[in-house]
């Protein structure tokens, strides 16, 4: 296939100071929860990038010295010259496919909270930490700003060293020194470095100047600013980044601009569309003659023309999109546009910096597998035999498997019960906000379309019957779950009373159509992460009063893995959803349920004429437990495995279904080492030498 002329824009080289990028597919630094812990496995995944077509391919936030130390969480680190062999790695793989390899260079100051150093934080004014714990940083006196210039110069040179094409001086997203003294409400120096804007940027301004002095001969020194933090006055203000971007116009080689904080950057897809941050960013190519790049979840290649041919963009900076497909623009390229496997804006890849684990991808199974795996997003080992597959089910996990076992050349029959393929995904893309989720279907369905090795049967209801009839040699279920109607799941283990009423719903209700008629709404999530929050919209739509009560303590705690909580908790207060935390639900009669409070025990009456309950889910897996009480009729039948996946198995996240479809697909028929590891251990592992 060739590419699309309109294309043509995206593939001209742009200079950034002294070196140039083969086009304009820039990926933008994006953290991976496997940082300097895991080198290998880093640089492997970054090396997928260039492979992919990206001309820059950036790390993550790097720690310049141990009194900005960002532990628990797992970045990269320059702090001396041991840690330069980690990066240098990077930098060789990123090379040998013809990109540029960036570095973000940051001192965290008063948002590294030092556990590991256990150095007292840096701050321009007093201040506690950012991340709740009892400590403060203590204000920097005019010898702690050279020493900060100074780490920042040596770990400059030593990223130079490393290889490094771009250093980045950072200012962006509330997590440098550089940025908090710019913010008026962190800076409330008296000197020099506070007051003015002019002596607030002063700072920024010394450490790009030493930047460049230091390394700018050879490599482009990039500043990644954010132009507007949503804080009013006390924070940065697209009013006032517009002067500081006067104020420092052509020091820089390349601006690479955002919104902040983390939270406001990448937001899901449930909370902003592509190209979000345009109105916030776009002013910037006028300011300046030198290349800006900014994000926005660009996964259109169109969208991407008309950012460049508007002045908006001079490169098309990616992270997610590059993690759900890092082969983006080596695909628009070749003129694949449709099988871009476009990010669906659901932040679980977030969650893996979150919860200090390599980082995992929803639409991408192969992400964070590329080392201890061996996983590559385009490639698969070719089928062993001719064997032939039934999988059963049509979801995330029965999709992947059938499209990743197709892609290996096996004879697959593909049965579903529904009319329609897509399983949980359709259903969850249908609520409100929802609706890029889709995209996990869409493509797999779009992948399996032409295979001629596979046939796709819908509304097939398959009993264990019509399995042994099939006789294919290898089955594999992948028939989803259920919620429970009872409210049992983590903090209760017994059923609350009158949960057989009619009054009583579940997800599965809503999503097939079925709503209660009248309100109060009780909305009962022991689940604590999206799917309630999004059902109260979901209700309060339809004109009910929703009173949403969780037993924990606050309302979907998990999604500040996923930088949710914040636009969630917004929103259930601007829809005037009633909240109450700490309650378990205890009874409901029809008209009133009994809740208990979680620390008293005292009992609590509100008024209810329905339920919707939010609590756990029960595998579909009775076929799974009909063929294995029906095994001793499988050789007969040509069946050599029976096999359960995903949700069927245990309900998770989509990811996991994903995952857990790849996975079976990789490992049907691959001897035990064919995944990195041992026998024992199906991946390679990062060893302490001792
Ligand atoms: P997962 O997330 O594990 O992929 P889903 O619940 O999204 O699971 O999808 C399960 C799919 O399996 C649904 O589309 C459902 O209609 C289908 N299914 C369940 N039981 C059968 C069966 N016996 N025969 C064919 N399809 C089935
Ligand atoms: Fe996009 Fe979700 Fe993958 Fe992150 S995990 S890259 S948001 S699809």
């Amino acid at each position: 296939m060739n590419r699309d002329p309109r294309y043509d824009i995206l593939f001209e080289p742009v200079k950034i100071g002294p070196v140039t990028a083969r086009n304009r597919f820039y990926q933008v630094p994006h953290c991976n929860g496997m940082g300097h812990q895991m080198p290998e496995a880093h640089a492997a995944m970054r090396e997928i990038k260039a492979q992919g077509g990206w001309a820059v391919v950036s790390t993550e936030e790097c720690e310049i010295h141990p009194s900005g130390d960002v532990t628990p969480y797992v970045e990269a680190r320059l702090w001396d010259d041991g840690d330069i062999p980690a990066l240098a790695l990077m930098c060789e793989k990123v090379k040998a496919h013809g990109a540029l390899s960036a570095v973000e260079l940051t001192h965290n100051g008063y948002t590294a909270s030092n556990l590991y150093s256990r150095e007292v934080a840096l701050s321009p004014s007093h201040t506690p930490l950012k991340y709740g714990y009892p400590q403060q940083a203590r204000a920097m006196t005019l010898r702690d700003i050279q020493n900060y210039r100074q780490w920042h110069k040596a770990a400059a040179l030593r990223a130079k060293r490393a290889g490094f094409d771009i250093i980045y001086v950072y200012a962006a997203h509330d997590l440098s020194l550089a940025m908090h003294f710019l913010q008026r409400r962190r800076n409330q120096r008296s000197d020099d470095y506070g007051g003015s804007l002019e002596n607030r940027i002063r700072l920024l301004r010394e450490v790009l100047q030493d930047t460049k002095d230091a390394v700018g001969d050879s490599c482009a020194v990039a500043l990644r600013f954010a132009t507007e933090e949503f804080l009013g006055e006390g924070g940065v203000q697209n009013a006032e980044a517009k002067e500081i971007v006067h104020h420092l116009a052509d020091l820089p080689d390349i601006w690479d601009v955002n919104v902040a904080s983390w939270y406001n950057d990448s937001v899901t897809s449930r909370f902003g569309a592509e190209g979000f941050q345009q109105p916030f960013t776009s002013w910037v190519k006028q300011i300046t003659n030198k290349p800006v790049v900014g994000v926005g979840r660009f996964t259109s290649p169109d969208t991407m023309v008309r950012l460049i041919r508007e002045g908006a963009l001079d490169m098309i900076g990616a992270a997610r999109p590059s993690i759900a497909d890092p082969f983006l623009p080596r695909k628009i390229e070749t003129g694949a546009i449709n099988d871009i496997r476009e990010c669906i804006g659901c932040n679980i890849c977030v969650s893996g910096d979150m919860t200090i684990t390599p980082i995992r991808c929803t639409q991408n199974p192969t992400m964070g597998e590329e080392w201890r795996k061996g996983w590559h997003p385009e490639n698969i080992p070719a089928k062993k035999s001719e064997k032939r597959i039934l999988v059963v089910g049509a979801g995330p996990a029965g999709l992947e498997a059938t499209r990743a076992l197709g892609q290996r050349g096996y004879d697959l029959m593909l049965a579903e019960a529904s009319d329609q393929l897509g399983g949980r995904v359709l259903k969850e893309s249908a609520l409100p906000g929802l609706s890029e989720w889709r995209r996990v279907r869409d493509w797999r369905v779009g992948q399996i379309e032409p295979m001629p090795n596979v046939s796709v049967f819908r509304g097939n209801a398959l009993s264990a019957q019509d399995v042994l009839d099939i006789g294919a040699d290898a089955v594999v279920l992948a028939t989803g779950s259920h919620w429970v109607r009872t409210g049992i799941g983590r903090s209760s283990s017994e059923a609350f009373a009158g949960h057989d009423s009619p009054a009583v719903f579940t997800p599965d209700d809503l999503m097939a159509g079925r709503y209660p008629e009248a309100g109060p709404v009780l909305l009962y999530d022991d689940d604590n992460f999206y799917l309630a929050s999004v059902l109260a919209e979901a209700l309060a739509a339809r004109g009910l009063e929703v009173h949403f009560v969780t037993p924990e303590d606050v309302i979907a705690g998990w999604t500040s893995n996923t930088l949710e909580y914040r636009p969630i908790q917004k929103r259930l207060r601007k829809l005037g959803i009633h909240l109450h935390t700490g309650k378990t639900l205890q009874a409901f009669d029809g008209r009133h349920a009994e809740l208990a409070c979680v620390w008293s025990d005292d009992a609590v009456r509100i008024a209810a004429a329905a339920i919707v309950s939010v609590t756990m889910r029960l595998p579909n897996d009775g076929l799974y437990h009909e063929l294995l009480a029906r095994e001793n009729e499988w050789q007969a039948a040509g069946i050599a495995q029976v096999s359960c996946i995903g949700d069927a198995l245990a309900p998770g996240l989509i990811a996991h279904a994903v995952y857990a479809g790849h996975r079976y697909a990789r490992e049907f028929e691959a001897g035990s080492g064919d995944n990195g590891g041992s026998a024992e251990v199906p991946f390679r592992r990062v060893r302490i030498r001792l």
